[in-house]
């Protein structure tokens, strides 16, 4: 508990994923005036010669490399190759720059239900003193809504329900049904390397939910543009339990949240009554007000009014600049250990059930008994040891459920530890879990850093005969050493 603590810093303060945004000069816009027309004519004549010796200069170099020395050894790299590598490398930059471009404040989406908060932007922060920004602070807040509000959902939800039979809210064996949520920023990671994790950690999460009957939604819009980075789960959980009435239980995960247990599975009996289920500790919260009490990681929302009354009242220290600028300052004078910067989603959640505690806690399980999220750098370095001594199917300590790389951003470029040490993480996180899914297939990697697989098992004739085969669940969770 102590350890899963250490790496929650202001990791966060890094922009919840954001891309570099350059800020395009208008069209024809020029920093010289009228009365310099002279001076820039001679300016332009000069930049075309410099463009013509340019030219000729690559001319040249073309030439060479392709009469010149191409008479040399044939698998040397020529200077054409060179130079087409350097094309390469120069498209490349472009077409990420273009796609970086395109990815600013209005290249989000324009859901008619996303909150309206023109006025957000217009506050300047530093024009106002103390009092007059808690006022603008107030209001702001006040006006922000993720959407029309909506009163009757519990009743809309059940004669839904009640007229499309063909989709009920239930799945095979009578279980709710569920959709799991992740999402990731809209443009390519700072470090590419990091759009291969993205890549394996969402592998991860369809295999676990083709294992067990889960949907899954991956977004990578920005439905409410106020509310970009890690608050954008809010508006995109309101508008999927709006359009999935047949959903019971929406679940967000990280994309930096990798299952390690490939059998385990939500103790969902346990949760009636209750409409949020978070991990967490209890005593963190109430007693010690810490802003890791909750993680927010990976969470489940039931699909009624209570869950959309409770994204309303935490979605408005989100948008983006003044407020949620003003907001940090809120959290970080309330919250233990929380360091200075802007609101963040899980701050503000804990700061919201301990202000209202009467109002929503009721309704909240705040789980501990197994990892719905794991701190990763208490048990990646565990997974051997816990392959030598358990089986999935537990979720605790002895066989994580959830691994949750917090504080390593590996897709943006400010995370609070070492970029290798996470990956390499991320790597062997990816693996154990991957070794879960191979073996239902006969084969295993040959050790948690390597991507490279071995078979386990011997093939057969008679693959339907061969029970082994075809019980996924029973072989997921016995651990057929090798
Ligand atoms: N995220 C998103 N869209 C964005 C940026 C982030 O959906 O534009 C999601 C992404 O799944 C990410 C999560 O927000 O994992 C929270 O951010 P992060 O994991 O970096 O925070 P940490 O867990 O390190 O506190
Ligand atoms: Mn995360």
């Amino acid at each position: 508990m102590g350890q899963q603590g250490m790496g929650y810093n202001n990791g966060k303060g890094g922009g919840g994923g954001g891309l570099p945004m350059t800020a395009p000069r208008p069209r024809g816009a020029s920093p010289l005036s009228s009365h310099h027309h002279r001076s820039r004519k001679i300016h332009r004549t000069f930049n075309n010669v410099k463009i013509t010796v340019l030219c000729g200069l690559v001319t040249i170099l073309v030439l060479r490399g392709t009469i010149g020395l191409n008479l040399s050894l044939p698998n040397q790299p020529t200077d054409a190759d060179a130079l087409a590598g350097a094309k390469a490398v120069e498209d490349i930059d472009r077409i990420l720059r273009e796609i970086r471009s395109d990815s600013g404040p209005d290249g989000g989406g324009g859901d008619d239900d996303a909150g309206d908060l023109a006025g957000s932007a217009a506050f300047n922060a530093t024009a106002l003193n103390a009092t007059e920004a808690a006022a603008a602070y107030a209001d702001a807040v006040g006006r922000y809504a993720l959407g029309p509000k909506i009163s009757d959902w519990d009743g809309q939800r059940r004669r839904w329900l009640r007229q499309n039979p063909g989709f009920p809210a239930t799945v095979a064996g009578g279980k709710p049904r569920i959709l799991l949520v992740t999402g990731s920023q809209p443009g390519p990671c700072d470090n590419p390397l990091g759009d291969h994790y993205l890549l394996k950690t969402t592998k991860n999460k369809i295999d676990y939910c083709r294992l067990h009957g889960i949907e899954i939604v991956h977004n990578l819009a920005h439905l409410d543009t106020e509310l970009a980075g890690y608050w954008a789960k809010l508006p995109l959980l309101r508008r999927l339990m709006l359009s999935h009435p047949e959903v019971e239980w929406i679940w967000w995960m990280d994309s930096d949240a990798l299952f390690t247990d490939m059998a385990f599975e939500l103790p969902l009996s346990r949760y009636q009554g209750r409409n949020l289920i978070i991990h967490g500790y209890q005593d963190l919260l109430f007693e010690k007000h810490s802003w890791i009490a909750l993680n927010t990681g990976s969470f489940l929302f039931r699909n009624c009014q209570w869950s959309l009354d409770l994204l309303d009242a935490w979605a408005p220290m989100g948008p983006k600049g003044f407020i949620r600028d003003e907001a940090g300052k809120i959290l970080t004078a309330n919250l233990k250990g929380r360091p200075a910067f802007e609101a963040d989603d899980q701050s503000a959640l804990i700061y919201l059930l301990l202000s209202q505690k009467e109002k929503w806690m009721d309704k909240v399980f705040i789980e501990n008994s197994y990892y719905l999220h794991g701190f990763w750098a208490g048990l990646v370095d565990k997974y051997e040891e816990m392959m030598e001594n358990h089986h999935p199917g537990l979720g605790d300590e002895r066989w994580p459920f959830v691994t949750h790389f917090v504080g390593c951003k590996p897709c943006g470029s400010y995370g609070d530890y070492p970029v290798e040490r996470c990956l390499k993480s991320m790597e062997r996180a990816f693996n154990f879990a991957d070794n879960q899914v191979l073996r239902l297939y006969g084969f295993a990697h040959k050790g948690l850093e390597s991507p490279k697989i071995k078979r386990v098992r011997n093939q057969t004739t008679k693959p339907i005969d061969d029970k082994e085969n075809l019980d996924v669940k029973a072989k997921i969770s016995t651990t057929e050493r090798s």
